[in-house]
């Protein structure tokens, strides 16, 4: 099969710049993400860089060769950067505009400019670095990064590789024997090659940015913004998942409904930002408290609530008694202390039903509070009157 090269190279420059055009779209609709910024920059740099490049044979040959190259090696660079800024990093100049630079420097030395292998190795090199540059830039900080980065990493590495393997096939004669008009079969598919990655490695990044703010967004919808542990939404969630996978194999579970004592005094003494302090604070103990595999959310203003799979009465006291000594250490040097009340019930009363277990839990705390505060009660039968 053969290519057209002038309808390639048309193709490439519209798309490449249509592309650039809806990736800046993307990029100012999704506020606080640059990556997608940086992507629209090395598309709409690649599309010109190729308008430069084919402009060769219109009396403009060596301005063609180094404008078009420089502006390409540009985009390569911002290509990875846009990586690197996904990655968490920060844009880095010096390796933005060096590949250009070393182009544009190469090309002053005349031995250079008359040289094509020794342009197109340069050339090749260039590219194999900076895609190798993305894909590392995404392989480093892949645990933290919380989006399906293997697409780009391979499409980055593809990329190099092929651009290397080119190196071995050609080194330069193919590019001369184009301009002289006698074979383009190589140029084209190398070409096409180009245009595919460009076109592939937008679509992958734009869905990376995507995955990543939605994962982000769901995190936020679950989790309390004042104390940072979970919401009432995600801990009935995971409670529910907990409970049934106790269910399955038999073992005990423990809730645990704490509510901070005379909470609304503490507000009025000493105002609502320590009041703030002491829940925040209260969240921490909480999490500290409790193992991995347990779970914890605030479920109303200053009730909190956990349940601890594998937990019997026993062990449940233990955990309750703990954070309850805890949380008087909220409030050092102050005359009121803060002071929690816990209730406690287990599936040994409330079955696998976690409604039934937070209604009996919510008993026992009513319990505690009746009993004078500060203290754990669990929940037990109440004796029929008479
Ligand atoms: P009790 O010992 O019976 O539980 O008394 P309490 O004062 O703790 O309970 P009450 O239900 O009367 O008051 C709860 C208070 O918690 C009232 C409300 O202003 C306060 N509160 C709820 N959410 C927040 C919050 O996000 N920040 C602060 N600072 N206070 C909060
Ligand atoms: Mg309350
Ligand atoms: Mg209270």
């Amino acid at each position: 099969m053969t290519l057209h090269l002038p309808t390639l190279l048309l193709l490439d420059i519209c798309v490449l710049a249509l592309l650039g055009g809806l990736m800046l779209h993307a990029s100012r609709r999704s506020e606080g993400e640059a990556t997608l910024g940086w992507m629209a920059g090395m598309l709409v740099l690649a599309s010109l860089g190729t308008l430069v490049v084919s402009l060769r044979g219109v009396g403009v040959d060596n301005l063609s060769i180094v404008l078009g190259q420089a502006l390409l090696r540009l985009a390569a660079g911002l290509g990875w950067t846009a990586m690197r800024v996904f990655a968490g990093r920060r844009p880095c100049w010096p390796g933005i505009v060096g590949g250009a630079l070393l182009w544009v420097l190469l090309c002053l030395w005349p031995h250079f400019m008359s040289s094509p292998p020794l342009r197109v190795t340069v050339v090749t090199l260039l590219s194999v670095l900076y895609s190798a540059m993305a894909a590392w830039e995404l392989w480093r900080a892949r645990r933290q990064l919380q989006a399906a980065i293997m697409p780009a990493v391979a499409l980055s590495l593809m990329h190099a590789l092929f651009c290397a393997s080119l190196l071995l096939v050609d080194s330069g004669q193919a590019i001369e024997r184009v301009w002289s008009g006698l074979d383009d079969s190589f140029v084209t598919w190398r070409l096409l090659e180009a245009f595919l990655f460009a076109i592939g490695i937008a679509f992958v990044t734009l869905a990376m940015v995507r995955e990543r703010a939605e994962l982000r967004l769901r995190a936020m919808a679950n989790c309390d913004p004042l104390t940072g542990i979970g919401n009432r939404r995600a801990f009935m969630d995971v409670a529910q998942v907990l409970l049934a996978h106790c269910q399955r194999v038999g073992s005990p579970v423990a809730l645990l409904m704490c509510d901070l004592d005379h909470f609304k005094q503490l507000n009025d003494r000493y105002g609502h930002a320590m009041g703030d302090a002491a829940l925040i604070g209260f969240g921490r103990v909480l999490a500290q408290s409790i193992r991995q595999s347990d779970v914890c959310g605030r479920i109303g203003g200053e009730e909190f609530a956990c349940l601890l799979p594998d937990a019997d009465a026993a062990q449940a006291e233990l955990v309750a008694e703990r954070i309850r000594r805890e949380c008087h250490a909220l409030m050092p040097g102050q005359a009121q202390c803060c002071s929690v009340s816990i209730g406690v019930a287990g599936v040994a009363q409330a079955g696998y039903e976690l409604p039934r277990l937070l209604a009996l839990a919510d008993q026992a705390l009513y319990r505690a509070k009746a009993n004078g505060r500060n203290r754990v009660e669990h929940y037990a039968e109440q004796p029929m009157p008479g």
